[in-house]
Parts: C-alpha cells; sequence; structure tokens
C-alpha cells in the first residue's frame, strides 16, 4: 500500500505546484494524474498569467481589478493573498526556466486583458499553459526522490477515518484495472474543473469535474458552484477556444451589420471589459437578431497587424485554419460565448484546508473563493500556482506533526464491488454517451449566459432523470486493460452531481451577480445576496443549501460599469 505524507489528487499546474512546494518543505509525495501529467487540462491554457510586476503598477490595482471582476462575492482577504503573492510567483516560474515573452528592451513583455486596469498578463506566445507544466515537470523529475508520480491512475474515492478525516484515496491502474489504498497524511485535491458537464465546452473530455463530486460525497462543502464562466470568443460548432490574448492584441467584436456592438455595452473598455458583460453583450446581439444565421458574431483579428498575429497568436491562426477554414489574419471569424470555466468549486481557506479534516484543494477544483462571481482572465493560472503552493506547503507543515493513519483495507473490496457492478450491467440501458450529451445539452441551455426560474427547472427535474439513467447504462468492455467505459460510467456519475450542484445553487440566487445573470431578476441585490451560497449534500442524495458570508477588507460593493 503506497503511504506518503502528502497525496495529491491532479498533476495539473496546480498539482504540481503543490508537489514541488511540498517536496522542497520536506514531505514524501504522491501524486496521482489519469492522464500523463503533461497531457493535463492546464497545457491548453493560452493567453498568459496575471501580475502587477511593473514597477507602474501595483498589486493593489491587480486586487481592484479582480475584487470588481468578481462584481463583490470574491473574498478579499483571499484575492488580496493572491495579488500580493502573484509577482513573486511569476519570477519563480521564469528563474525555473519558463521562457516569458520578453519585449524590444529585453524586460519581461505584457499583454493587456479584460477586466484590468493595466497591461499585466505575461505570457509565452500563446501556449502559456504548455510552457509552465512542461517547466514544471522537470522539477517534479528532478524531486524523484521525495515525489513518486503515479501516471494513468484514476482516483475513485476519497478514503475517511472513523473520525471523518480524509486518510487517502483508493485509485485504479488504469493500465491493468487493478485497485489500491493510497494512505497519506494529507489528501489534496487538484483535478481540475468540470467543463464536460456543458456541451460544447472549451474544455478537454478529461475535465469531468470528479474531485467536486468526490468531496462533495464525503461532505466538504462546496461553494459558487451557480458560478459558471462562458467565455465570449469560443467556435460555434466545437466550442474550441479562441484566446482572450486576441482581444488584449486588439481585435474587435462585430456583429453581422458590421458594428462594434462593445462600445453600447461597455464604452471605456470595448472588447476588453469582463468575460461575464461581453459574453451577455454577444449574446444579446445574437438573440436580437444581429448575429450571423449560425447563431454567432465576428471576431475581426485583422485589426492586429499581421506580423504580430503570426508572432505572438501563432495557435489560433491554425485553430482558425483548421477547424474553421478561415485565415484570422485576413477575414473576421465567427465566434459566440460558450462554457469555459467554474468559479465555484470545494471551499477552502487561505491555505487550501476544506471542511473535511485533512482534505485540501486547489486550483479550478477549489473556491478559494477569488473569482466571486466572474474570473478575470490570467487569473486562473496564477490562482492555481499560487493556492497550489500554500496548499502543498501547508499540508507538509501539518504532515509532519502527524504520524501515518490507519486506512480502512476493506474499501477496497467496497470499491471493487462497485466495479464489477458496473461491468455486470446488462446492454438495455441507454448509451453514456447519449446521457452525457443531453446533459450537455440541457445545461447549455437553461444554465447558461441567461437563466431563468422556468429554465433551471427544467434542467434540475433532467438531471434527476439522467442521474436514475445513468445508473443503469451499459458497458461494453469488461476487460481490465485501460478500461475506457468503466471510467466514463464512473465520470458520468461525478458530472451529474456536478450538475445539480450547479442547478440547485442557480436556482437559490435569486438576482443577477457576475456569469448568473437571471433574467426574471435581473438586478444585483447586495441587500439580500451579498453572500456566497454553500452546498453540501444531505442524507437522501439532495443537495443542502447554506450560506456564508463574503470577506470585505477594503473594497465596499460599487456599481459595476466598464
Ligand atoms: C482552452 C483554455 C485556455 C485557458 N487559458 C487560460 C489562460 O490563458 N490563463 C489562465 O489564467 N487560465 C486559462 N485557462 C484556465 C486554466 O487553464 C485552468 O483553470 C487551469 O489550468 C486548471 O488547472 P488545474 O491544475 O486546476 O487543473 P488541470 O490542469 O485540469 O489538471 C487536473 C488534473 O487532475 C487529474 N485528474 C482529474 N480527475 C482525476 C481522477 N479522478 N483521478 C486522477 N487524476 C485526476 C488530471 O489528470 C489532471 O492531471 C484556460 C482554460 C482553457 C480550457
Amino acid at each position: 500500500m503506497p503511504s506518503h505524507d502528502v497525496l495529491i489528487i491532479g498533476a495539473g499546474l496546480a498539482g504540481q505546484r503543490a508537489a514541488l512546494a511540498a517536496a522542497q518543505a520536506g514531505a514524501s509525495v504522491a501524486i496521482v494524474s489519469k492522464v500523463h501529467p503533461v497531457r493535463s487540462h492546464s497545457v491548453a491554457a493560452a493567453g498568459g498569467i496575471n501580475a502587477a510586476l511593473n514597477p507602474e503598477d501595483t498589486w493593489e490595482s491587480h486586487a481592484f481589478d479582480t475584487v470588481k471582476g468578481s462584481d463583490y462575492l470574491g473574498d478579499q482577504d483571499a484575492i488580496e493573498i493572491m495579488c500580493r503573492e502573484a509577482p513573486d510567483e511569476v519570477l519563480y516560474l521564469e528563474h525555473l526556466g519558463v521562457t516569458f515573452h520578453r519585449n524590444e528592451s529585453g524586460h519581461l513583455g505584457t499583454r493587456a486583458f479584460g477586466g484590468a486596469s493595466a497591461a499585466r498578463t505575461y505570457y509565452v506566445a500563446d501556449i502559456t499553459g504548455h510552457a509552465i507544466l512542461h517547466v514544471l515537470y522537470e522539477q517534479l523529475m528532478k524531486h524523484h526522490e521525495r515525489v513518486d508520480r503515479y501516471e494513468e491512475w484514476f482516483t475513485t474515492d476519497l478514503l475517511q477515518d472513523d473520525a471523518g478525516r480524509c486518510v487517502g484515496a483508493i485509485c485504479r491502474n488504469l493500465r491493468d484495472g487493478h485497485l489500491e489504498i493510497f494512505n497519506a497524511k494529507t489528501t489534496i485535491h487538484a483535478s481540475g474543473g468540470c467543463g464536460q458537464v456543458y456541451e460544447p465546452t472549451t474544455n478537454g473530455l478529461i475535465v469531468t469535474g470528479d474531485g467536486i463530486a468526490q468531496a462533495y460525497r464525503i461532505g466538504a462543502r462546496l461553494m459558487d458552484m451557480e458560478m459558471v464562466q462562458y467565455h465570449p470568443t469560443t467556435l460555434a460548432g466545437n466550442g474550441l477556444l479562441i484566446t482572450e490574448g486576441a482581444r488584449g492584441e486588439g481585435a474587435w467584436l462585430l456583429n453581422a451589420k458590421g458594428e462594434r456592438f462593445m462600445e453600447k455595452y461597455a464604452p471605456n473598455k470595448l472588447e476588453l471589459a469582463s468575460r461575464d458583460v461581453v459574453s451577455r453583450a454577444e449574446q444579446t446581439e445574437i438573440d436580437e437578431g444581429r448575429g450571423y444565421p449560425d447563431g454567432t458574431v465576428a471576431l475581426d483579428v485583422t485589426k492586429v497587424p499581421r506580423r504580430r498575429t503570426l508572432e505572438a497568436l501563432r495557435e489560433i491562426v491554425n485553430i482558425g485554419r483548421d477547424f474553421a477554414g478561415v485565415d484570422i489574419t485576413r477575414e473576421p471569424i465567427h465566434i459566440r460565448p460558450g462554457q469555459h470555466y467554474i468559479m465555484g468549486g470545494i471551499k477552502t481557506d487561505v491555505d487550501g484546508q476544506t471542511t473535511i479534516p485533512g482534505l485540501y484543494a486547489a486550483g479550478e477544483v477549489a473556491c478559494v473563493s477569488v473569482h466571486g462571481g466572474n474570473r478575470l482572465g490570467a487569473n486562473s493560472l496564477l490562482d492555481t500556482l499560487v493556492f497550489g503552493r500554500r496548499s502543498g506547503d501547508h499540508a507538509a507543515g501539518r504532515a509532519r506533526e502527524m504520524t501515518m493513519p490507519s486506512t480502512p483495507a476493506a474499501r477496497v473490496a467496497d470499491a471493487e464491488r462497485e466495479i464489477a457492478g458496473i461491468m455486470r450491467r446488462d446492454g438495455r440501458g441507454r448509451r453514456i454517451g447519449a446521457i452525457k450529451h443531453e446533459l450537455g445539452a440541457v445545461m447549455n441551455e437553461y444554465v447558461a449566459v441567461f437563466r431563468d426560474a422556468d429554465g433551471l427547472a427544467k434542467a434540475h427535474e433532467a438531471v434527476r432523470r439522467l442521474k436514475e439513467e445513468a445508473s443503469r447504462a451499459g458497458i461494453d468492455d469488461q476487460g481490465s486493460v485501460f478500461n475506457q467505459d468503466v471510467i466514463a460510467a464512473i465520470e458520468l456519475g461525478y458530472m451529474l452531481d456536478v450538475a445539480e450542484t450547479i442547478v440547485v445553487a442557480a436556482q437559490e440566487r435569486t438576482e443577477s451577480r457576475g456569469a448568473q445573470f437571471r433574467t426574471d431578476f435581473p438586478k444585483r441585490d447586495d441587500g439580500q445576496w451579498l453572500k456566497h451560497i454553500d452546498i453540501s449534500v444531505n442524507g437522501a442524495d439532495v443537495p443542502l443549501v447554506s450560506y456564508s458570508p463574503v470577506t470585505i477588507t477594503r473594497w465596499q460593493p460599487e456599481e459595476r460599469t466598464y
């Protein structure tokens, strides 16, 4: 049985940064990932990472932009920490070997991003996540004496002792299907977001909300689950992302009449208003008949000098050519808002501790909450790194004070029985893919940019029905080697749990704030709703709602205009 001071589930940026910090603090670390670490979804991050590093910029300005971007739902103590620690984190990466862009004078160069009052996004062309992930992975290999990597291992369940403390997890080796208990003094969930709950999404097929559901199932509180970000520039058919870096470099948004419509919605920041504002503006243009027949508006990257596009945005030149048949250096490309990110997740404090003793969370799976109602572009990579590091540090420190807990070995037999039960299902149930497709379509119709009570009720009803159907969904593969059928069945269960918490939280919040726009409650209501919605599971497998206060340190809520 593998036993470690710190078990980290997930090897994206949050997990790898946590592993590095824990190893440097002297802990023995296991890092588990269902895919090879450098295939974690962080590899897709394109546009960059925010930090107030220029002498003319200040961390306070970054923090205020983040608070305003969050529509005042972000916790300001956590935001202050993130923005204060950002410059050191970026310099640390640079010293490790991340080749951030440099300007003509040889200094680190920035690009503008949405909702920011200064250009403070540091980047590596439009492959920033790729560049950072590979450098961190090299560091993990360098620390091989302290860090054991379990690549292509899938965590199925978190484990608790009799006192309710998290003492590790059960993981399945995908290569041969065998299950093992991973014993740990502390466990950090760093397993990413849940984009696949929606269809289409900018997120890859592996982003299925496993960690949110696993923590929820053992009683951890979730927070801000209603806050799901729709990114303004995604391709219509497949949801592929056109990075905000394009607008940062000067691209315009146009409706089908050729009007630069952001002049109406955000006269000061235009295309660089925050994402919730731009996505709503686009959806309004489309809904009111000023979009294209394919339900899109256009992004005009020809406003950016061609040479600069080819140098700084080469990945989206490829995406435009390969997935839309458009040369974005010569003609506008059709885009629309698409699911991209969840601001909510497992509720944590600023050291990553969740409401379950021994369990930490960091990265997109977690909700600290630094993003509140709406995340600013390029603040997620920062969140993964700052709070990944803080979680790794804290978990290692806590582990130093503990003896290795004993883990109930019988739990493997339970997990084996569950998997055998999935394999024994007859083929008469609906296909897993069909259920997942319906879930994604329902969420994209009713729990998207605009929401109302009627649509949310339909979504909730559909999710409950799909949960029933999922428990009978048939699988074809009875083997043990890379059985993706079994994994898909387990992931579908996670996605449905996560979907239900999103819908219930969106039903609860009867106001409009950040990414939650209720057409039946179109105003922000600070009197009643300047608070977080927390979700936990009650005994009957139904989400239970409670509230927690928003931490305000120095910025009182104001009207939010761009
Ligand atoms: C296309 C795209 C572009 C983006 N661009 C930017 C950007 O420019 N700037 C920015 O700030 N943000 C950006 N984001 C957001 C940002 O990339 C993500 O929020 C962030 O990278 C998430 O990192 P993470 O470490 O939390 O999770 P991930 O990188 O998703 O890693 C999750 C890890 O958990 C593992 N895992 C999951 N479930 C299990 C399980 N059951 N068992 C074992 N392992 C498991 C996975 O294998 C993986 O290793 C972008 C997002 C997308 C989709």
